[in-house]
């Protein structure tokens, strides 16, 4: 491992408060509205990843006793510094990924709101207190660094997901190891510097770049002690499973196909707006995308099939970099392929394609990944589009008699992650949101994302483990709970031996 590296334009790793290449395997980084790479990055070997391990694990015993409220300053700074560059970072998301810029803009505002949240670690690392629980005796609960943690990042998210992680995690007193998405890796190792600017010391977070050897040196390595991972659901039971082997605390977010249901008499023009967002933003490659809408009678589904059809043939898909647009490329181009062929197999399995974006060329980037916007009426239960997640700009309409119909396709879907109804039956709503068996559930609200100071995590096959990512679970699930029990008897007070087991009786 060294300092330097022969190709410049190549993303390295970010260890002990260097940047550092290994020289070994790598691959390219494409910008997908162009189908052209400039950047490269680096696929970190095993002993890379231990190097940043034993780094991480370096700085722990001084980071864990730093006083909260210093860590808590760093937060504060970072949040200044974030916000001071917000423009370089968006642009970097939008480079690698493809998405607009604005949209680009809003995943780093809720990636900031939780560095706002970890500011105030010291609220939240405050312990519970009894006084009294037996004669002389106090009892309280703190909650301790876990040690060396790690988080795995997808790549639809490459600023916003590690935010939901590191910056909590080290608010709480661990040192962190993020391992970023290989196809858009610029945007969080950037970051990462930012915090070294803001004051985090080295080896408190480290990056490595890379693939599965670098993932599984993560997982089964002794010295880290918790995982978060956000990815596709078969990489999460892995995660899942595979670190718990290991004797790890894991929280594994998977993949989702996230339903809407539009009952009779909702406002069909606001359903229809909040559905084009939830379709099509970001080019349907967002966990809480709704690429499923269950209309409740037929005169609903022909009414938001109007409404869509209309919006639709208004949107602009073009690059990222012109805010004009409303949706850009997807990621890759094997990502591209894999898209089409789901339009493809809608078609084949008999639902009918009411708007097809396959054809679509965009002048002037004829080798970027797009693909227009595609609506489906008539897809049931059993075909590969209602079943699999397609993380495409691909909106299907489910038609259904009842709202027990609808709530019961949702509840036997294997993914819970999010959900929402539209109506003004606040009757309907409440029983919807009562009952439904998912996680995150939206009235009239398209995408139910909850906000920094709550939790994100979905039900069923979307989450493996107990505690959701971000916000209050994030303080417990990267600490552990300590609970002291302290007497100081009374001086010259001698009680005898007691053989039954303790209790207030
Ligand atoms: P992915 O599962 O392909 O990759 C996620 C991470 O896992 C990456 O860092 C990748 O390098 C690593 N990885 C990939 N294959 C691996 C393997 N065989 N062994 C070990 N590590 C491996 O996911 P993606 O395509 O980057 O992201 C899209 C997916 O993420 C979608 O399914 C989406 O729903 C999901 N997602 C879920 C949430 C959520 O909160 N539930 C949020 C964002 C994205």
């Amino acid at each position: 491992m060294n300092h330097d590296k022969n190709v410049t334009a190549t993303v390295g790793h970010l260890i002990d408060g260097q940047i550092v290449y290994d020289n070994g395997r790598s691959q390219p980084v494409f910008n997908p509205a162009t189908g052209q790479s400039s950047t490269s990055v680096e696929l970190a070997s095993k002993a890379t990843v231990e190097a940043a391990i034993a780094s991480a694990e370096k700085a722990f015993p001084a980071w864990r006793n730093t006083p909260p409220l210093k860590r808590a300053r760093v937060m504060s700074k970072l949040k200044v510094l974030l916000e001071e560059h917000a423009d370089q970072i968006a642009a970097m998301i939008t480079a690698e990924h493809g998405k607009v810029l604005a949209d680009a803009h809003g995943e780093l505002q809720r990636g900031i709101e939780n560095v706002e949240y970890a500011s105030y670690v010291t609220e939240l690392l405050k312990g519970e207190i009894s006084r009294n629980v037996g004669p002389s005796i106090d009892s309280w609960s703190e909650f301790q660094a876990l040690g060396v943690v790690t988080g795995i990042t997808p790549f639809n998210f490459p600023a916003m997901v590690p935010l939901w992680m590191w910056p909590m995690a080290v608010a709480c007193g661990n040192c962190f190891i993020l391992k970023p998405s290989e196809r858009d890796p610029t945007s969080a190792l950037f970051v990462a510097q930012l915090a070294l600017e803001a004051g985090l010391p080295p080896g408190v977070l480290n990056v490595v770049n890379g693939d599965k050897e670098a993932v599984d040196t993560l997982l089964t390595d002794p010295r880290v002690k918790a995982v978060s991972f956000v990815g596709s659901t078969p990489i999460a039971e892995y995660i899942y499973a595979e670190g718990c082997k290991h004797g790890k605390r894991v929280q594994a977010l998977g993949g989702a196909k996230n339903h809407a249901v539009v009952m009779p008499d909702a406002d069909i023009g606001n359903a229809v707006n909040a559905m084009m967002g939830a379709a099509f933003g970001s080019c349907g490659e967002r966990c809480m995308a709704v690429p499923l809408i269950v209309a409740v009678g037929d005169d609903t589904a022909d009414a938001m099939i109007a409404g869509l059809k209309a919006e639709i043939a208004k949107m602009k898909v073009g690059p990222g970099t012109d805010n004009a647009n409303d949706m850009g490329p997807l990621v890759t181009k094997p990502h591209f392929e894999k898209v089409k062929a789901f339009v493809d197999s809608g078609v084949a399995e008999g639902a009918e394609l009411l708007v097809d974006g396959r054809g679509l060329k965009v002048a002037g980037h004829e080798e970027g990944y797009f693909l227009g916007p595609c609506l489906f009426d008539k897809v049931k239960p059993g075909m590969q589009i209602y079943q699999e997640e397609i993380f495409g700009p691909v909106l299907g309409i489910v038609r259904v008699k009842t709202l027990q119909e609808a709530m019961k396709l949702i509840d036997d879907h294997e993914y819970g992650n999010g959900t929402c109804i539209f109506t003004r039956d606040g009757e309907a709503a409440r029983y919807f949101s009562d009952h439904i068996q998912v996680g995150m559930v939206g009235v009239n609200v398209p995408l139910p994302v909850p906000v920094a100071y709550h939790s994100f995590g979905g039900w069923k096959r979307s989450l493996f483990g107990d505690l959701h990512a971000y916000g209050p679970d994030a303080v417990r699930f990267y600490t552990k709970r300590k609970t002291i029990t302290q007497r100081w008897p009374s001086a010259g007070v001698r009680e005898g031996a007691v053989f039954s087991f303790p209790s207030s009786r």
